[in-house]
């Protein structure tokens, strides 16, 4: 079925209106009429092609909520009319050891939900930012929120930047005792905020700016400090256990893993285009410190995330936006303006 998205046709070229064509359902196929998409920094680094490899047309999204319009054979699943969302993987080859233990973000081939390998035209997957998507069923989210938060604020962004953000969160064990820094308050670090204190941590967050020094704590910051300031830095120096850094370019990692107790992780899940400048070794080693690394998370622990977020009423804060507003809103998102994350309303594609 032929479907009207918006994306772009090089990495130097705007995002346009594009039609596009989406596969009949198999019988293990969910078609979603999408109602929603947020709007992830990736986005931007994939549709500028600044992790190299995009694939054009490239139609980004992958924070897709919307209703079941069909079911092919073999669903017993899923109904029409169902509330469902799909985050950042379409597929995986699910029965490696990684997809066994229900960790597909990490089996080798992975199918992200734009620009990887698929069998339909046109060749490459197509994302949210666009009317409809096919998707098989084991890829397909339960959202369980409440339909007044639905329509207040939609739980989309939680598909991405709350995966991103939970799965560290859960693996580094925050909660009651710990004391968790978030770094940069965008899309992902206001969920992070949002979902370290509901866990029970003692939560700081750090900003590059003191515009949303006061919002940060009403996101759920016990603590905000803003991270140009060095005396406000050196306050905070080996007191945290754990750190998610989301930070969407390269900066100096030092001054944050001073910040880290004896023990503690720093978690990289922002992906800058170029690398940080290697941090010190020695800030590692003095105090047992670790630097890693995480990515989204997988299908069950997207899913307990969504109802852990259902049950204690959690929602992104988002701007909602015209499919036409996107480059501007990109814009905006590269200086760091963004309350705290945009998302399509995916009806103004029709128009
Ligand atoms: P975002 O909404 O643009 O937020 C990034 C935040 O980082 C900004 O709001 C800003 O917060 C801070 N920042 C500080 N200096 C910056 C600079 N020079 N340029 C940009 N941001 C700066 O982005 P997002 O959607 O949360 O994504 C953040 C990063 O995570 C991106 O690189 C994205 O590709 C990556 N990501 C990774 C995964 C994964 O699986 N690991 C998943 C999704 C996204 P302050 O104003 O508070 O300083
Ligand atoms: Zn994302
Ligand atoms: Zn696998």
């Amino acid at each position: 079925m032929t479907v009207k998205a918006y994306g772009a046709h090089a990495a130097d070229k705007s995002l346009e209106p594009l039609d596009i064509t989406r596969r009949a359902p198999g019988a293990h196929d969910v078609q979603i009429d999408i109602a929603f998409c947020g709007v992830c920094h990736s986005d931007l680094h994939t549709v500028r092609s600044e992790w190299a490899g995009t694939l054009y047309p490239c139609v980004p999204g992958h924070e897709i909520v919307g209703r079941v319009s069909a079911v092919g054979e073999h669903i017993h699943g899923f109904r029409v009319d169902d509330l469902v969302g799909v985050g950042c993987m379409v597929d995986s080859c699910r029965h490696c050891a990684d997809c066994e233990a229900g960790l597909e973000n990490y089996c080798d081939t992975m199918v992200g939900t734009y620009n990887g390998p698929t069998a339909d035209a046109p060749g490459h997957t197509l994302g949210g930012y666009s009317q409809q998507v096919v998707v098989h069923e084991h890829f397909v989210l339960r959202i369980r929120h409440a339909e007044d938060q639905l329509a207040a604020v939609a739980p989309l962004p939680l598909l991405c930047a709350g995966i991103t953000t939970w799965s560290p969160l859960r693996h580094w064990k925050a909660g009651p005792g710990k004391r968790v820094g978030v770094v940069g308050i965008g899309g992902l670090g206001h969920m992070g905020l949002k979902l370290a204190r509901a866990l029970g941590a003692h939560v700081v967050a750090f900003t590059t700016s003191e515009s949303k020094r006061t919002e940060a704590t009403a996101l759920g910051a016990h603590e905000v400090v803003v991270s140009r300031d060095r005396a406000a830095m050196a306050e905070h120096a080996k007191s945290l256990d754990l750190i998610v850094n989301t930070v969407a370019a390269p900066h100096d990692l030092d001054a944050f893993l001073s910040l880290l107790k004896r023990d503690g992780t720093m978690v990289l899940v922002g992906a800058p285009a170029t690398p940080h400048p290697s941090p010190q070794v020695f800030n590692l080693i003095m105090k047992r410190r670790a630097l890693a690394g995480s990515m989204i998370g997988g299908i069950p622990e997207t899913q307990e995330m969504l109802d852990f977020c259902a049950e204690h009423g959690i929602v992104a804060d988002i701007e909602m936006i015209r499919a036409d507003e996107i480059n501007a809103a990109y814009e905006r998102m590269l200086e760091g303006d963004v309350k705290y994350r945009f998302v399509i309303d995916n009806a103004t594609l029709a128009v």
